[in-house]
């Protein structure tokens, strides 16, 4: 390819956007910003342009564009600033990108991402919640545009360098018994149970050994991550659910492994750092430097392995309901989660009661097929409404 690669930083101003524009940094001969986007912290935004100069902009609305706009054009910056989802999918979308980097958070992303996937872009997924609630359009738009899906959560992109290179056969096909989807376990590993109903938003979103957004963080903590991950690496490597086992590894050295039938199990170990694996997808299928000290396995010393509770965890339980299920089942499971999750931070429900609702909300609603965007949309649409209804209720 001639000249640095075009890359579009879909939520720039947030943590993988950021772990993102920093690996760019590093590497000016290779990529080139052309637009990033930023939803509330518009000040860092402004900062992120000023360093990295990118021909668009998008924010959320016409007043934070026209403020930006301006102090970027006092700034001698030629950046247009452009608005909403339909910004974000113009330059999820643009003729000139060639990558994309998918890191907004939650439901927000899924219409740009799809964006992105349609026009056949190099597309480095780190929303996952945009590919399990739209699983089956979603790997459809894929293989229909001949977009390049590369993982960037750090499982599925562990799972990537572990699996053989023509895993697109299938799993059988290709000797691949089971996926090994590892887990931290989060914050609230050892807290005694009676004590989950006390637990704060600050509590929850201190990881142990990863520093993340509030929602993965929050999602970290009751292993709904590890659930949506479940889900995800379904669509990803065309597993059935029962072929992917979660184990909870503390010190999340081993970002997750692929067992295959002669006996052999393949890892991907690393420090946590999300700049490994977006460096990784940056560059496939060539290696570039990510600003990531090697791994010191002397200070690791030890590597160790669980099973996840299901009294502990019910989350990661209802997840795989939901992977079985399949059809609308994720979208919900997905919603209601998201609706949870922002009640729990605002403190308006207990950590454990994030659980009930997504619980409450699969139980009332009957799912179904999820054929198209629509089906999704409403999906999602329906279960925020009854799990909205759970809240007031319990007010
Ligand atoms: P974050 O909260 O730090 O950042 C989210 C970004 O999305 C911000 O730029 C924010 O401005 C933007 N955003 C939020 N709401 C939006 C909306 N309604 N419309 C448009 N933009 C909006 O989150 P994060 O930790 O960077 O996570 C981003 C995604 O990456 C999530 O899907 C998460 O699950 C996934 N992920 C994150 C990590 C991690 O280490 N942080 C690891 C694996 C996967
Ligand atoms: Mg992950």
């Amino acid at each position: 390819m001639s000249g640095p690669q075009r890359i579009t930083v879909l939520g720039a101003t947030g943590s993988i956007g950021l772990s993102t524009l920093d690996v760019v940094a590093r590497h000016p001969e290779r990529y080139q910003v052309f637009a990033l986007s930023g939803f509330s912290r518009l000040a860092e935004l402004k900062v992120l342009c000023l360093r990295h100069r990118p021909r668009y902009a998008v924010v959320p609305d016409q007043r934070s564009a026209r403020n930006l706009g301006e102090s970027l054009k006092a700034a001698g910056l030629g950046t247009e600033v452009l608005v909403g989802e339909a910004g974000l999918c113009e330059v999820a979308s643009a003729p000139e990108v060639d990558a994309v980097m998918a890191a907004i958070v939650g439901a927000a992303g899924l219409k740009p991402t799809l964006a992105a996937v349609e026009a056949g872009k190099k597309v480095l997924l780190a929303n996952k919640e945009a590919l399990v609630m739209s699983g089956a359009l979603f790997m459809r738009a894929v293989h229909a545009s001949g977009a390049v899906l590369l993982p960037i959560d750090s499982e599925h992109n562990a799972i990537f360098q572990c699996l053989p290179a023509d895993y697109a056969r299938g799993l059988a096909a290709t000797g691949v018994r089971r996926i090994l989807l590892t887990a931290s376990g989060g914050p609230f590993r050892e807290t005694p149970l009676a004590a989950l109903e006390q637990v704060t938003p600050e509590q929850a979103c201190a990881h142990p050994n990863w520093s993340m957004g509030r929602k993965i963080s929050v999602d970290s903590a009751s292993m709904m991550n590890k659930g949506l991950e479940l889900i995800e690496a379904c669509w990803l490597f065309d597993a059935r659910p029962e072929q992917v086992e979660v184990l909870i590894h503390p010190q999340s050295v081993i970002h997750s492994l692929v067992d295959y039938v002669d006996g052999s199990v393949l890892a991907q170990l690393g420090n946590p750092d999300m700049r490994t694996p977006i460096a990784h997808a940056l560059a496939w299928p060539e290696r570039i430097d990510s600003g990531v000290p090697p791994l010191d396995l002397f200070a690791v010393a030890r590597l160790d392995f669980q099973a996840p509770d299901i009294e502990r965890f019910p989350c990661l339980h209802l997840a795989r309901q939901a992977a079985e299920a399949g059809g609308t089942a994720p979208a919900m499971l997905n919603a209601a989660n998201e609706v949870a999750v922002a009640a729990f931070l605002e403190r308006r429900v207990r950590f454990p009661e994030i659980a009930s609702i997504i619980d409450h909300v699969l139980n009332v609603e009957a799912t179904g097929e999820a054929s198209s965007l629509d089906c999704v949309l409403s999906a999602d649409a329906r279960a925020r409404a009854l799990a909205g209804q759970w809240l007031e209720r319990r007010r």
